[in-house]
């Protein structure tokens, strides 16, 4: 083997942010957005940009759009994207569902996936059983042990099955070192069970999507909010059942408001447009992010790329900002 060109290739460092086109851009995704690309940048790595519109009763074009015009105004770039390419296009999930449908063909093959009949209303009524909740949505009807004829009994009648990944039985402890919180360790199979790979409508499920893309995209590093590492040990699993190498993990802090409401698309007075519009600047709303990071020791107007090297994985907050609203809001 080639030494010099395997280790070109592991130190080539791929980041990206994937957002979910389901509204406009707001402070809390300029805010991941802002330290996935600071965590690329600082590495020499590449930056991704994928679009997350999986969802197609959720997903809308001119977010895509809006998306893409908010983080270059916020002086962020990236190396590919929708509109800019690579050599791992397309970078919308709704174009990449192909691709999807390879994973679980493949899933499927080793039965590692099994269709799953149950209504929604039985899965619901399984969840609110009065013996303690079950910790994530189990199918109630062991159709995991369905024969082939009873699959094709159920198929006949007309149901639309979705289709469940096969847990293994035993303890299946996922292990991974987190850049901010350190080592985490989780029992995947008592954690998330049979969780869902695609729904009966035929939707692909995000958990699935997000893995062979990231997988065939080769990212490295995912940097990503607190609120999706309850995902990772399962995407790490999935990851491994696919045959990718998982990336690392670095989950960053929520930005919550003084309500201790995860700032979110209800928050329309911190959508990146409803700021600008009210006079803030980019370098402004950049400034307050750094701060927060702890990068900076006020929050003052700052480009992002004069905030290259200063990320300090130690150093990042790990428990949820609290973000006064009203001062950001309120003229000034
Ligand atoms: N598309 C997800 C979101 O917008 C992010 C997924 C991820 O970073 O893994 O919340």
């Amino acid at each position: 083997m080639e030494p010099s060109a395997s280790i070109t290739h592991a130190s080539a460092a791929r980041g990206r942010f994937a957002p979910s086109p389901t509204g406009l851009m707001h402070l809390g995704n300029a805010w991941t957005a802002l330290l996935a690309w600071l965590d690329a940048r600082q590495r020499g790595g590449a930056f991704v940009l994928r679009i997350e519109d999986l969802d197609p009763d959720r997903s809308r074009p001119a977010y895509v759009a809006q998306l893409l015009h908010d983080l270059r105004w916020l002086g962020l770039d990236w190396d590919e994207g929708p509109d800019v390419g690579g050599p791992y296009a397309p970078y919308a999930q709704d174009q990449r569902r192909a691709r999807y449908a390879a994973a679980l063909e493949a899933l499927l093959a080793r039965d590692l996936v099994y269709p799953c009949y149950c209504t929604r209303a039985e899965i619901r009524t399984a969840a609110s059983a009065p013996h303690g909740p079950p910790r994530h949505e189990a199918c109630p009807n062991r159709c995991r042990e369905l024969s082939a004829a009873e699959r094709r009994a159920r198929a006949a009648a007309g149901r639309r099955p979705s289709l469940r990944v096969r847990m293994p039985a035993r303890r299946t402890v996922i292990a991974f070192e987190d850049l901010s919180r350190g080592l985490i360790q989780e029992d995947v199979a008592q954690a998330a069970g049979d969780f869902v790979v695609q729904r009966g409508d035929g939707v692909h499920a995000y958990q699935l999507a997000v893995v062979v893309d990231d997988g065939a995209m080769a990212i490295s590093h995912v940097i990503r909010g607190a609120d999706l590492l309850s995902s990772t040990a399962r995407q790490i699993w999935l990851h491994q059942q696919l045959g990718f190498t998982p990336p690392r993990f670095g989950h960053v802090p929520l930005l919550i408001d003084q309500a201790g409401q995860r700032l979110s698309k209800r928050h329309a007075a911190l959508a990146i447009a409803e700021l600008r519009a009210a006079g803030r600047h980019a370098a402004e709303i950049v400034g307050w992010l750094a701060h927060w990071a702890g990068l900076t020791e006020q929050p003052e107007a700052v480009q992002p790329r004069e905030l290259i090297g200063l990320l300090d994985w130690q150093r990042l907050p790990r428990q949820d900002i609290v973000i006064d609203v009203t001062a950001l809001t309120v003229g000034r």
